[in-house]
């Protein structure tokens, strides 16, 4: 580590313990949730940053259960009732939906945490952003219309707009900046395809993707990247804990903005923690497969303290290439924890299945399912080709690049153009028969 990332390093830490302690103080004092938990785990008073890993984690099931008992709202509340203003909800996708309250000054910080992605992409006030998402609880609309409206953009709805008019609005209106899915990024260009209408040769010059991994999967990235003819940038958030990762320009790094948020890393299979990898080390690094657990240090409504976030990924130490002194993850969020297969000893994500979805080319939309539970997985394909194309020549060179990758047979099925599900928020392409 250089002289210069060390001192960075040393004020970001203390940076982070000066907010730890603030953020501590209150919740120690007025939050029934925390407040519970640190007793049992002997903290009389409030905890300090050199405290954490002494800490206990914080799980998605546990919140669930909190709200469940203490209907509707959950204990996890640092403040009167009165002083909240907001309330969103979670997905869903691993479970009973959370409902998640903040008030002015979490919301405002929600928005900060937002702009670091928006300036990591380099988005500035002359931009017109098209969040293609609907209106709903999902956080994910309001935070970056919002934080967008704040950068000094054009913020542009897209509501209950149908696909096909919210390409032009997109088109009509000089949309530069399109916020969405991958997934969605991806329904888009066929939806355009389908209608001769040229995006690469649009107004769009970046789209930025959260909600989901795949903006960091290079195949994904570089077919969104031609398709649109822009740069294509990664983004990562969650109801519960907010937008942590933002992107930087180089390769699909995905950085933790570490000045409102404490990382650490978690090895599922020994529950041990992991040291992030050097990518400067002189050794090739090995690539180490964790689960982010993070602490938010801005959110004191409603904090989360050593989170399991359920995101696996690879991450890295500091010392990218963009002058950031924040650790970051190498290809951003590779996958959720709970949707990991193993083949011949090997963890696969559904994002790997992704790759090489998108490497094979001239496929559409697919579905898999998964038996996870059998001696090796198994995994079948159904898969809708792109007009025109060649099934037979589809189906072998998929199943080949399954065989010489991941060593396994998967079987691949044709279907009908249009009967695959569409998605606009979290695909759904994964089905575990277990
Ligand atoms: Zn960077």
């Amino acid at each position: 580590m250089t002289d210069r990332l060390a001192r960075q390093r040393q004020r970001l830490r203390a940076r982070q313990a000066d907010r730890f302690g603030r953020m501590a103080e209150q919740v120690h004092r007025h939050n029934p949730f925390y407040r519970a938990k640190w007793r049992e785990a002997g903290f009389e008073s409030p905890p300090t940053l050199d405290d954490l890993a002494d800490l206990p984690f914080t799980t998605k099931e546990e919140l669930a259960r909190d709200q469940d008992e203490n209907a509707p709202w959950g204990t996890n509340l640092t403040f009167p009732f009165e002083r909240y203003v907001r309330v969103h909800r979670t997905s869903g996708t691993t479970g009973k939906p959370l409902r998640w309250l903040d008030t002015p000054a979490s919301w405002q910080w929600f928005l900060d945490c937002w702009l670091e992605t928006y300036r990591g992409a380099g988005v500035e006030e002359a931009d017109r952003v098209f969040v293609a998402f609907g209106f709903g609880p999902f956080v994910g609309f309001w935070t970056a219309f919002e934080a967008a409206q704040q950068l000094g953009c054009l913020a542009m709805p897209a509501g209950h707009l149908s696909t096909e008019q919210r390409l032009r609005v997109m088109l009509d209106d000089g949309a530069t900046t399109l916020v969405a899915t991958p997934t969605y990024g991806l329904r888009l260009l066929e939806a355009a395809d389908g209608r001769g209408l040229d995006l690469a040769g649009s107004s769009i010059v970046r789209t930025i993707h959260g909600g989901e991994p795949g903006a960091g999967v290079a195949a994904v990235k570089r077919q969104l990247a031609e398709g649109y003819g822009a740069m294509v940038f990664d983004h990562a958030g969650a109801t519960e804990v907010g937008a942590w990762g933002h992107p930087c320009g180089v390769g699909e790094r995905l950085h933790v903005f570490e000045e409102e948020f404490v990382v650490e890393w978690f090895d599922r299979s020994t529950g041990e923690p992991l040291e992030p990898v050097d990518p400067t080390a002189s050794e090739a690094a090995q690539p180490v497969l964790g689960e982010l657990v993070l602490t938010n240090l801005g959110r004191i409504g409603s904090p989360v303290v050593r989170y399991r976030t359920g995101d696996v990924g690879r991450l890295c130490a500091a010392g990218c290439s963009c002058g950031r002194a924040t650790m970051y993850l190498d290809g951003g969020v590779l996958a959720r924890a709970d949707d990991m297969f193993i083949v011949r000893g090997i963890n696969v994500y559904p994002s790997a299945v992704d790759a090489l979805v998108r490497e094979a080319g001239g496929v559409v939309e697919y579905r898999a399912s998964v038996r996870r539970r059998r001696q090796m997985a198994e995994v079948e394909l159904e898969v809708e080709p792109e007009a025109g194309m060649d099934s037979g020549s589809l189906r072998s060179r998929l199943q080949d690049l399954f065989e010489e990758r991941l060593s396994l047979r998967v079987p691949v099925r044709i279907a009908d153009a249009g009967s695959l599900p569409r998605y606009e928020l979290k695909a759904n392409r994964f089905t575990f028969l277990d």
